[in-house]
This record gives C-alpha cells, structure tokens and sequence, in this order.
C-alpha cells in the first residue's frame, strides 16, 4: 500500500521505518518547507497547490504533525481515506476545542476561562486564583506561546510575551507525576492499549519516558483508558491517539491529546512487543492489531540540541540509539535511546550511565528517584 504522510519530521520516518516490513511505501507531504523524515519520497507544498499531485501518489493519507490547515486535510478525503478523520485533527489544533470535547466526555480538565486580551487575561487569572497557565489557543507545542502567571498584575506582561489573541487560562495543577496513555484503533474499531509512561519534561521540553509507569495502580490505568477509549470511539478514530495527563490527589485530569504516535511512545520500539509506529501503520493499512504489552521495563532518554558520545552510547549492551539525521541546534529534538533494564533499579542506574553521555541531559527526576 502506498501511505501518504502529511508532515514530514522524525515521527513520519519512524512511521516508514515501520511500515516498510510490511511492504508498504511512504509519500510524504510537506508545507513547512523543511522536511527532516530522509526516507520515502517528499513533496514539498508551502502554497498548498499539489495536493492533487500528491493524492495520486497514494491509497491512504494520515498524519505525523498536526499543525497544518484542517482544509487541506478535509480536500484530501474527499477523494482518498484520510486516518484518523479530519476532525480528530481539527480537534487537537484549538485547545478550546479539545478541552470542551474532555468535558463533554467527562474526562476531568484543569478549571479554565478564555481569554481574548489582557484585561480578560488578568480577570481570569483572578477568577481562577493563581498561579495560572496562559496557552495560545492554536499553534503551542513543546511548552511554547505558554506563560505562567503567579499574580493577576503579571497578565499584561504575559499577554504581549505570548503575543496571540486568544489564549486558553488554566488553573495551575499540582500534580504528582506527567503520565500518558497511547491507544490504538483499527479500521474494525478494535482497540488496544499500551501500558501507561511516566514523563519527566525539561524547559518544556519531554527528556525522559519511563514505561510502565511505575507503581500506577490498576484503578489509574482503567480511568486512563476509559478516558482515551471515549476519545476513540467519540472520533471514530483509526490509528495512533496519545492523552497526557496529570496524575493527582484527585485522579487524572488531562492535559492534552496528540491524533498520532507521539515522544512519550518511543519506548514502545523495543520495549513493547509491536511498536506504536507499526500499530499506527497496521490501523490506518486495514491490517489487525499487534501486541501492545511491554517487554521488560524502558526508558527513551531524548537527544536534544547536540548528539553526545553516540560511540559510547552505542558501547552499551542495554541501549538502542535512534538517530533522525538532523543537524545539532539548541532545543531541536536529534534523537533518542531506548534504554532497556528486567527492573526498575536496574533502569534508573542504565539510564544515569546512559545520559553521562549526553551533554545537556538533566538528571533523571521522575518517582524512581524521588524514593
Ligand atoms: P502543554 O503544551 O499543554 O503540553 O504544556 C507543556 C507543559 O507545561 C506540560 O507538560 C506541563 O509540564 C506544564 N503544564 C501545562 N499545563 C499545566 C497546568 N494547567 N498546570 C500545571 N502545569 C502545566
């Protein structure tokens, strides 16, 4: 089958990678004019002219990013199946939307007002107490177009900072721990989950993906999936879906979805038994589902900004090094290592060796080190 991929980063290479096993082949589709993926064929489309040209290139069309006209995604499936469908894409861009649909499902979310300038700004801010969250409404990923706001009187220097006209004003949720769940839907509406990861972020920026979670109780894990199981089904979705949520006192509360495979799943490469990539190419080919149980326990460790001593890493009998062939540049995401252990002990002392390697790797802080 021939898969056309809109976006064209390190997600769609790993969706090719996978994907070539079971003979398919990968067109990807690319408006941001600086494809990374290295593999397939790419079309590059800044103006959004040869989606017709792309179309005859391919049986199905599905996503690696989502920041990209929900129109152009909606002509594409007027003529050829589009997975997930354009509304899951449309849904995950505006995070208005996204957070009314949680609530129409009963999937909890932080309490949270809109904003439209920086006087409704503060007055939300006051309405909510602070501290808050100040996001973009559209176009925020990896921490950006966020501010947070510890007093009402910040809300000027915050709206100009952020520098969009409509933000999304959340309250400031303590939580223990970042946690997601990733599922998977097939053309059959069959589901699968995979076993929860734990997520430590650096300057907004996902470092480190523990799975599985540890110590998740079974009632976490059932709330999750129940949660991303009315996400799925609501879509109609077929294919990869992530859910990040904060884990709480109260439960999990949901942060925010992405409709594809995502960061905190590159574990699943070796640490799983079918990986995420696969499983999203399997469900949007017509194929059934693979195995989405852990093998052992697993750590990704990202590579951002320089790639380090990939020798040494290399050297390491419990490491799979996985590089996207992209030039080093502050904060850019390069590449990532699954670090692989039978125990949790065994993990943390694997991936502490493991980042020593890797300028700029924060310390490992995530529930295994907190004691
Ligand atoms: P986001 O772009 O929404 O995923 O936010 C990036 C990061 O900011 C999250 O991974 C959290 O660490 C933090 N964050 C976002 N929203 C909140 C919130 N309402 N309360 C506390 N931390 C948050």
């Amino acid at each position: 089958m021939r898969i056309g991929v809109l976006g064209a980063g390190q997600l769609g290479r790993m969706l090719a990678l996978a994907g070539y096993p079971l003979a398919h082949s990968f067109v990807f589709y690319d408006m941001s004019g600086s494809p990374s993926a290295g593999i397939g064929e790419t079309l590059v489309d800044t103006a959004g002219t040869q989606v017709d040209d792309f179309l005859t290139r391919v049986d199905c069309v599905t996503y690696e990013f989502e920041h990209l006209p929900v129109n152009i995604a909606e002509q594409m499936a007027n003529s050829k199946p589009v997975y997930p469908a354009p509304r899951a894409l449309e849904v995950c861009q505006n995070r208005v939307l996204e957070k009314t649909l949680f609530g129409e499902l009963g999937i909890p979310t932080p309490e949270w007002r809109l904003a439209t300038s920086a006087e409704s700004l503060q007055a939300a801010a006051e309405t909510l107490g602070c501290p808050v969250v100040a996001k973009s409404v559209t176009e925020g990923y990896d921490g950006k177009g966020q501010a947070v706001l510890r007093s009402p009187e910040e809300a000027a220097a915050a709206w100009a900072h952020i520098g969009h006209d409509k933000l999304i004003v959340e309250k400031f949720v303590n939580f223990h721990r970042e946690v997601s769940i990733i599922a998977v839907r097939s053309q059959a509406g069959e589901l699968a989950f995979y076993p929860m990861a734990e997520n430590a972020h650096h300057n907004g920026i996902l470092r480190y993906s523990i799975a599985p979670a540890p110590r998740l109780s079974n009632e976490t894990r059932e709330e999750a999936e129940r949660y991303i199981r009315a996400l799925l089904n609501e879509l109609d979705y077929v294919g990869v879906l992530t859910l990040e949520l904060f884990e709480t006192d109260n439960g999990l509360v949901a942060n925010e979805m992405a409709p594809r495979v995502h960061n905190s799943g590159h574990w699943t490469m070796e640490g799983a038994y079918t990986s995420q990539f696969e499983n999203h190419i399997r469900a949007v080919s017509g194929l059934p589902l693979g195995n989405t149980a852990a093998r052992g326990v697993s750590c990704m460790v990202n590579i951002i900004g320089e790639h380090g001593d990939t020798a040494k890493i290399l050297e390491l009998p419990y490491t799979h090094l996985h590089l996207y062939d992209k030039e080093e540049r502050a904060g850019r995401k390069l590449g990532h290592v699954n670090v692989w252990a039978d125990s949790y002990d065994e993990l943390v002392w694997r991936v502490r060796n493991c980042a020593s390697f890797l300028p700029g790797a924060p310390e490992l802080n995530c529930s295994l080190t907190k004691g």
